[in-house]
Formats: structure tokens, sequence, C-alpha cells
């Protein structure tokens, strides 16, 4: 489960576009090289994490390990 934490979002898009949110709290396999983070803050959850990506990008989504709870696909 993600909780309370910094969240990032990665400045690389993946192959659909999508800039993966993920938790700095509970940092997964995947989580994106430093070069590629982008601080989200402290958020109380991801879906917090997901509105304020939004500020910097329109396609976004949860990374399906450390913030499953906001991974659509
Ligand atoms: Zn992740």
């Amino acid at each position: 489960m993600s909780g309370p934490g910094e969240y990032f979002v990665n400045k690389k898009p993946q192959e659909n576009g999508e800039h993966e949110i993920h938790n700095g709290s509970d940092p997964c396999r995947c989580f994106p090289a430093p070069e590629n983070l982008v601080s989200l803050g402290q958020c109380i959850d991801c879906h917090k994490a997901v509105a304020i990506a939004r500020r910097y990008y329109s396609k976004v989504d949860g990374c399906k390990y450390c913030a499953l709870a906001c991974h659509k696909g």
C-alpha cells in the first residue's frame, strides 16, 4: 500500500505517454533515476500526488508497484 510521504513523478513518459508517479517512502524496483525525478512534495496519499502531477503533465498514472491505489493501467 502507498501512504503518506514524498511522491515523485517521472520526467520521462512511458511508451503510452503517461508519466508515472512513485512513492519515495516506499520506492519500488522501477523507481526512476534521480535526474528523472520531479518532486511532488509531501502528499497524504497517491491521489493527492496525482493531482499535483497534473500541473506538470496531462497524462499521469500511479506506479503499479509503489502507488498501486492510483494505477489505472
Ligand atoms: Zn514505483
